[in-house]
């Protein structure tokens, strides 16, 4: 008998030494899937995933300081850039016609995005890359990876509080394949719920993620059973339509007066915009734009119409004829970008579903930021920069940057998601409905604030905090912390520089008179009543910042450094070559340039002659 039990509890040892670690070891978090709190999915924007060019041996490209070679947007070797250029460079100036230089610039494009590059026949990325992925929870990363990921999104508070198991990261190429991509996340999410013990996770899609969600939401519709809240930050839900013009070839800079004056100062300082205006002239006008339809052409037809991931940011209105002129002779690149199309359609619809099914969703949007003037169509709605209003809204209805809706503008409660028709749902500028959006009770406005910045703004970072890590939040009627419409923010400068410095020279004060010792001790107060706070009002931590300059220069803690008066030569001389000779190259305008030079510095003075 005492054989068998040592016999049986051998057994058992070997069976609990065999079976029970693998089993626990597939679990990893503190909680074992018991606590409240979902863990959280980031599914990153455009570029805000790592991809690394590889050499011929597969080891990591390195530029001549030995840093990796990142491929988002492109590689750019200057060397290989101006070998290709320069001949065709000199033909054309010296000729002036486009002697080789759109061929050359062509092979520019071609070879900088080599590594971004898709086979037309698959769709799938050909270049020699790796992503940098992080398949575990950023309690697994090392550091360099949790700084790669909270500068992208800086939830290190959700990460105090809920715990950093409880928090992943779906790294992605920007510029791969959009289904590819989609099965990526839906397979992450089920190794998520499967290392965390919990049967649901959050996930959090941001700018370009908003269009791999509308994918995840069409292609796996039973991936709502996994999911417990969606928290959305300016969503590419519907595209943008820079990308929409740049597909269907509706680009601003192809009209030629506003290449030549206003263009470029949309894009880049105006000094240096105005400079490049005036070197523009060397080419006459004709060379100069067919250049740039050749190139920009080739940089479509050539490179992005094969990506489909950038297919995914192309709007439902402008897909149908994009896709007809660009990919009548690429079927299966077709055949992925309309299934992607019709998940976009769906993508309210599927998102609907989910409300209906008990899962929460939010949406955070940023608005009052007008769109980089790339595609002639960057005025149509109201947008944040890089993405339109009524894409990352829902189908919101809003006026356009600078105007409102109107005086007599009445709430057009267009959305069965509003509780309580009674509600209020038009921002305090007049410039949104969001009434009219999919979710007019959890869709928070960022007024002023600039889309690239969103992460910088800490109500939007503790606002999505908030989200994640408690369940105090059902709607923008909550709480008070957290309104429907908010403003644009970034106070680094306040809590790293301005606060400290004030605090200071508070400390060092001798022989500073009582009123300017009060208004230094007021205006600190107020600032920390500012940077604790969660509600602003667009430009207001500028005010709350030169409160304290103004007092601290006063007292002489403070030097503002005199700013030199920026030189306008270009600026002048651009416009009055605009105004005076068009956009003729100066080739073209030759004697006539004397003219004109005559007749607004000779005649004058004639006149004052005679
Ligand atoms: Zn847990
Ligand atoms: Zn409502």
């Amino acid at each position: 008998m005492k054989k068998f039990i040592s016999c049986v509890l051998v057994l058992s040892l070997l069976f609990a030494a065999l079976v029970l670690p693998s089993s626990a070891a597939t679990v990893k978090t503190e909680c074992q899937g018991e606590c409240e709190t979902c863990p959280a999915i980031v599914v990153p924007g455009i570029g805000q995933s790592n991809v690394w060019a590889l050499d011929e041996n597969g080891d990591y490209l390195l530029d001549a300081d030995g840093n990796k070679v990142s491929c988002f947007p492109a590689t750019f070797d200057i060397a290989t850039i101006v070998s290709k250029v320069i001949v065709p460079v000199l033909f054309t100036l010296v000729f002036q016609a486009d002697i080789g230089l759109s061929d050359a610039l062509c092979d520019v494009v071609r070879a900088c995005f080599a590594v971004n590059a898709c086979d037309p026949e698959t769709g799938k990325n050909t270049g020699n890359i790796e992503v940098e992925k992080y398949p575990y929870s950023v309690a697994e990363c090392s550091e360099y990876e949790k700084k790669q990921i909270y500068n992208n999104i800086p939830l290190q508070d959700y990460a105090a509080q809920v715990g950093e198991d409880h928090l992943y990261y779906f790294a992605y190429n920007s510029f791969g394949n959009n289904y590819d991509t989609v099965c990526e996340l839906y397979d992450f999410i089920q190794m998520v719920k499967e290392e965390t013990g919990h049967d649901k996770v959050n996930i959090v899609p941001i700018s370009m993620g908003g269009s791999i969600a509308n994918g995840l939401l069409d292609y796996f519709p039973e991936v709502m059973d996994d999911l417990n809240k969606v928290v959305y930050i300016v969503p590419a839900l519907n595209g943008s339509t820079i990308v929409g013009d740049l597909f269907n070839m509706n680009l601003s800079f192809f009209d030629k007066e506003f290449l030549y004056n206003g263009f470029l100062e949309t894009l880049m300082d105006e000094e240096e915009g105005r400079m490049i205006e005036v070197i523009a002239r060397i080419l006459p006008d004709e060379v100069l734009t067919g250049v740039l339809q050749n190139v920009a052409t080739c940089l479509v037809e050539d490179v992005a119409s094969n990506i489909t991931s950038l297919w995914g940011l192309c709007p439902k209105e402008d897909y149908p004829s994009a896709a007809e002129a660009l990919l009548a002779d690429k079927p299966e690149i077709k055949k992925q970008t309309d299934m992607f199309y019709q998940a976009q359609c769906n993508s309210l619809a599927n998102i609907q579903k989910l409300v209906d099914n008990g899962v929460e969703v939010f949406n955070i949007v940023d608005y009052d930021v007008p769109l980089y003037q790339i595609g002639s169509s960057w005025n149509n709605d109201n947008a944040d920069g890089v993405i339109h209003l009524s894409s990352t809204a829902m189908g919101v209805k809003s006026a356009i940057v600078g105007e409102t809706l109107g005086e007599d503008y009445v709430q057009a409660n267009t959305s069965k998601n509003c509780s309580d028709p009674t509600h209020n749902h038009v921002s305090p500028d007049g410039v949104v409905d969001a009434s009219t959006g999919l979710l007019p009770d959890t869709t928070f406005y960022f007024d002023g604030q600039n889309h690239e910045k969103t992460a910088r703004n800490d109500i939007i970072i503790s606002l999505a905090t908030r989200l994640l890590a408690t369940d105090d939040i059902h709607d923008v009627y909550s709480t008070p912390d957290y309104p429907q419409f908010n403003g644009a923010r970034d106070p680094r400068g306040l809590k790293n520089t301005y606060i400290p410095a004030a605090k200071q020279a508070l400390a060092d004060a001798t022989d500073i008179s009582e009123a300017d010792k009060l208004e230094l001790t007021e205006a600190i107060a107020a600032a920390e009543e500012f940077v604790n706070g969660t509600v602003c009002y667009d430009g207001e931590y500028r005010e709350v910042e030169n409160r304290i300059i103004k007092i601290l220069t006063k007292i002489g803690a403070w030097t503002v450094e005199e700013k030199e008066e920026p030189s306008t030569i270009f600026t002048t001389l651009s416009l009055w070559l605009y105004k005076h000779t068009g956009t003729d190259g100066y080739s073209e305008v030759g004697a006539t340039i004397f003219v004109t030079i005559a007749e607004c510095f000779i005649q004058p003075i004639l006149d004052l002659l005679t």
